[in-house]
């Protein structure tokens, strides 16, 4: 019933100096071009969740996140589009001035309500909020129908081409359905953009199901934690746009790019692997930053 979102995300051979240099070969999954405002990984994690809220007849779609989040703005999106209604619980006090996402989601019909952080924590619905006709999503479009969502996003490519395939992971979700999803010849590699890993190994434990899966976890490219960004990362951004005209976000894909460009050179892929980068999107996020911080938008 929602496939009219699928229209295929283009997949593209990356060219790079540091393939060139070490006769390596790479794909990009370009989810980034999806959709103008449901960009990347997040609508996949909700497909299932919209498709089960319009087939128990709800009305709105209630569901969690940030400020600059992803998340709620797809979901704004998508229910604009599928005549459903939003309605977001957002992390922290009403600002002065709402983020460009929120103005965005809010554009877009999506009724914001704020949370102070400690009710955010424990994801406490004001009472009141809720009725029958609501549907509540998981922050970030986490768990069960969000990983089997997450697996249909390898349908987008010919993936028993691949070697391997290569993700940036916040929850482990989008990880989880890939390697779910993946052939049996085939090594995942999640890049952690957070330092504490405990969230994406529960998520990995408890929803994957391919147990002869090859996956594995390389920690070492968070730049500090989950959304920091150093210079060297917004500067890495910009000439990686400059080297293939692929624009990244600062806190997800970026750091994946960088991770793949590093583990090339270190000879981490044997000669004639096929590597599948997965381009999650979410650019919208950089909107947190000036916008001459980018030589792309
Ligand atoms: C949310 C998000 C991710 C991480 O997805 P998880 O399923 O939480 O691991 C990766 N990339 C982008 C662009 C995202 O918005």
């Amino acid at each position: 019933m929602l496939d009219f979102y699928f229209e295929k995300a283009p997949c593209q051979d990356l060219s790079h100096p540091t393939l060139l240099a070490k006769k390596c070969e790479a794909a990009v999954l370009r989810l980034d071009l999806l959709h103008p405002i449901v960009s990347g990984n997040k609508w996949f994690k909700l497909r299932f969740y919209i498709e089960q809220a319009l087939h128990q007849r709800k009305k709105r779609i209630v569901t969690f996140g940030g400020a600059w989040s992803n998340h709620l703005l797809a979901t704004a999106a998508a229910c604009q589009q599928l005549g459903l209604r939003s309605a977001a619980l957002v992390r922290g006090e009403r600002p002065a001035v709402l983020s460009q996402t929120l103005q965005q989601a809010a554009a877009l019909g999506m009724e914001l309500f704020f949370l102070s952080r400690e009710d955010y924590s424990q994801k406490k619905i004001p009472e009141n909020l809720l009725t029958n006709f609501d549907y509540i999503i998981n922050e970030g479009g986490a768990g069960e129908l969000g990983v089997k969502g997450a697996s249909t996003l390898l349908d987008c490519v010919e993936k028993e081409r691949y070697s391997h395939i290569i993700c940036a992971a916040g929850t482990g979700t989008t990880l989880s359905g890939i390697i779910n999803a993946a052939p049996k010849a085939c090594t995942i590699i999640g890049i952690p953009v957070l330092n504490d890993l405990t969230t994406i190994e529960q998520t990995l434990q408890q929803h994957v199901q391919n147990k002869a899966a090859k996956w594995r976890l390389l920690p070492n490219y968070a730049w500090g934690g989950y959304a920091k960004h150093p210079p060297a990362l917004l500067s890495f951004m910009n000439t990686f746009y400059e080297q293939t005209n692929i624009p990244t976000d600062i806190v997800y894909t970026a750091k994946l790019f960088y991770a793949c460009l590093q583990l090339i050179e270190n000879d981490f892929f044997k000669p004639g692997s096929q590597v599948l980068i997965i381009h999650s999107g979410g650019l919208q996020g950089n909107r947190s930053l000036p916008l001459t911080t980018f030589c792309f938008t």
